[in-house]
């Protein structure tokens, strides 16, 4: 029996709809195991902008540091997309939070449920058996170097850098996970072109005589890109830079069919942040329609990565395996040979995952 407090924070559009049913799972684990999780909620994006004129309030930063794991939604709204001149947005939120809860590790497990292998656009026989998992720096690069503009506006630069505790930090943490897995990593660079890169080989190089047991390889990020698609099968762990990873990670969603399938862990030195990797979609919010699943495995990462409670996040696996295998879809995951009664709203889907535990 473990105590744990979590911090709920639902965000905007779809994420208000998708986190209750998380919150709902982790509330029936905690009853099976006999574990006391407590929770509160907090703010973030849009709605936090419109109850207080802020995208993350310091209450809500607060509480976030004092929790023990954070499933959130998404931040966005059709206002700010369509005015980019807005000088308070809901993604200075998001931003805000990983950076000041040190989140400097995304990972990304993708992995296609055999039942939805007519689901993505690549042919079921390459894919069948991919399980990757991604870790994208979060906090260095491009994104965070100096930017600006010279000769009158006409030139434009950003600076890329990372230094070697950046790179070492997140290496030690894919190291580890490959010792859990099949105990290959691949480290995603341009070193015959960038310097940041060569410095990220060197790290990688250096960490890797302290895992003999992992299986390294090095790889140019475009013909990591490419071997993505041809033979998904072939990588274990991938660790990568912060553009290189936010590129190759939505190019490794397809592989898994649908947006809403996919979770995603943040993680730093302290508390862990837990997503789906969708946005706040607009477009379906409000109709009830919104596929739960990602928020769901998004517990279950949490209960995994923040808790070590392996059992407990293998049957929430396991139960929407088993909800998938009985036949059951919402509607962005349904084919034409899906029956309409199997088609389930956002929260009839979450109560089969519910039975099915
Ligand atoms: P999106 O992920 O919200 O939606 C893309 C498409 O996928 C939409 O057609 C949507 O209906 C569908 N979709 C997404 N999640 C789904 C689910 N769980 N079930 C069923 N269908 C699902 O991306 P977008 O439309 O580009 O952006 C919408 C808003 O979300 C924008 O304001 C954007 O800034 C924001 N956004 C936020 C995050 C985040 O909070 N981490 C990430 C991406 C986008």
């Amino acid at each position: 029996m473990a105590k744990k407090h979590i911090l709920i924070v639902p965000g905007d559009g779809i994420g208000q709809e998708v986190t209750l049913v998380g919150k709902k799972v982790l509330d029936k684990i905690a009853a099976k195991f006999n574990h006391e999780f407590t929770y509160d909620e907090a703010l973030i994006g849009h709605v936090a902008i419109v109850a207080t004129g802020n995208p993350l309030p310091d209450e809500s930063l607060e509480k976030m540091r004092n929790s023990d794991a954070v499933l959130f939604g998404a931040v966005g709204h059709p206002k700010y997309d369509n005015d980019p001149s807005a000088k308070v947005r809901p993604e200075q939120g998001l931003l805000k939070m990983r950076k000041e809860l040190g989140l400097y590790a995304n990972l990304r497990p993708i992995k296609l449920f055999d039942e939805l292998l007519g689901a993505s656009s690549i042919k079921p026989e390459i894919l069948k058996g991919a399980d990757i998992l991604f870790f994208r720096e979060l906090t260095g690069d491009i994104y965070f170097g100096e930017k600006g503009r010279k000769n009158n506006g006409d030139t434009a630069y950003d600076v890329a850098e990372y230094s070697r505790y950046e790179v070492e930090r997140i290496g030690r943490k894919a190291f580890e996970a490959a010792r859990t897995r099949r105990k290959k990593l691949c480290s995603v660079d341009k070193a015959n072109v960038l310097e940041t890169s060569r410095l990220w080989r060197e790290v990688i190089q250096k960490l890797a005589l302290e895992f003999p047991d992992v299986e390294v390889e090095y790889q140019f990020v475009d013909s990591t890109a490419m071997m993505l698609i041809k033979d998904p099968r072939r990588f274990d762990v991938v660790v990568t830079a912060n553009l290189f990873g936010d590129i190759l990670t939505d190019e490794a969603s397809q592989i898994a069919g649908s947006m809403g399938m996919l979770a995603s862990a943040s993680i730093g030195d302290g508390t862990g942040v837990y997503e789906p990797i969708h946005g706040s979609a607009h477009d379906i919010t409000g109709k009830g329609i919104a596929n739960p699943l990602a928020s769901i495995l998004s517990a279950a990462l949490l209960l995994d990565i923040s808790f070590g409670m392996k059992e407990e996040s293998e049957l929430v696996i396991s139960a929407v395996d088993k909800v998938l295998k009985a036949g059951y879809r919402t509607i962005d995951i349904a084919d034409a040979t899906t029956p309409k009664e199997n088609i389930l709203g956002t929260e009839a889907m979450g109560e089969q995952v519910l039975k099915f535990l």
